[in-house]
């Protein structure tokens, strides 16, 4: 039981540093409006074609000391650093999920935990798009969304019912369509563009990974965690992305302590 549990986290890890490695291409390219599959790794200074062993994660940027093989230019920090989180990502996300009843977990229940885990690394490049560029880009807002709910046709599929299916779903139009139309009541009152249609279909994505009231803890969790950057940088804009996905994380992590200390706080 316990070296599955070690083993099937080693493999998530793993698994997560490549999935990592091809975030970094998902948030170079994305914004840029590059193909993600085409053509193969490059240095965008010298244009020279990355071999396959300067694409290994982690590894190659030690090995080349975060620079280019071929004109040594600077390789950012960001490269190692998505690929590290996205595999810690991959490894909790394991944890939490666990396979406790067997060593080898169905089909079913292998789907769920890649489509949760696939969900979390879209946030993670949605973040870091954000954080750059204060932009979300749908084709990956998308994907996270349509990710969160085959999670839960995976989740239906193993509990061999269909409402873990019907709840995400009526859940994602509810969040997305309430925070919708919160938006357009504070438009027409204020005359401002209030929130963006991104923000409305992160909200549908963290309604179907977590239903209600997960949602509002989430959302909470990203307001409480917003404000210190938003007082130390007054007159910038601060991403709000990079916040939700935290916020979302964290529910889907700690989600019944947290509710069990939230009873207690309020009815004692
Ligand atoms: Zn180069």
């Amino acid at each position: 039981m316990l070296t599955s549990l070690v083993t099937g986290t080693m493999i998530s890890f793993i698994l997560g540093l490549m999935i990592g490695s091809f975030l970094n291409v998902v948030i170079y390219r994305t914004p840029r409006g590059e193909n993600v599959a085409w053509p193969g790794s490059h240095c965008p200074r010298c244009g020279e074609s990355l071999r396959w062993y300067h694409n290994i994660p982690l590894l190659s940027w030690l090995g080349l000391r975060g620079r280019c093989a071929f004109c040594g230019e600077g390789i950012s920090i960001r490269y190692p650093l998505v690929e590290l989180l996205n595999a810690l990502l991959w490894a909790v996300l394991y944890l939490r999920i666990a396979f406790p009843e067997s060593a080898l977990p169905g089909m079913a229940s292998l789907l769920h935990f890649l489509m949760v885990a696939g969900t979390f690394s879209a946030l993670l490049a949605l973040s870091m798009i954000d954080f750059e560029y204060f932009a979300v880009p749908d084709s990956v807002n998308l994907f996270a969304l349509a990710t969160a709910l085959l999670a839960a046709a995976a989740h239906a599929w193993e509990a061999g019912a269909w409402s873990p299916l019907l709840h995400a779903l009526r859940d994602a139009v509810l969040a997305a369509g309430g925070l919708w139309a919160l938006a357009w009541i504070i438009g027409k009152v204020t005359g401002k563009e209030a929130m963006g249609g991104a923000d409305v279909i992160v909200a549908g994505t963290m309604a179907a990974l977590l239903g209600f009231p997960g949602f509002f803890l989430a959302l909470f969790a990203a307001a409480l965690l917003a404000i210190v950057p938003s007082l130390l940088a007054r007159d910038t804009m601060v991403p709000f992305v990079p916040f939700l996905s935290l916020g979302t994380l964290i529910v889907y992590l700690f989600e019944t302590p947290l509710v069990q200390a939230l009873n207690r706080y309020l009815y004692g």
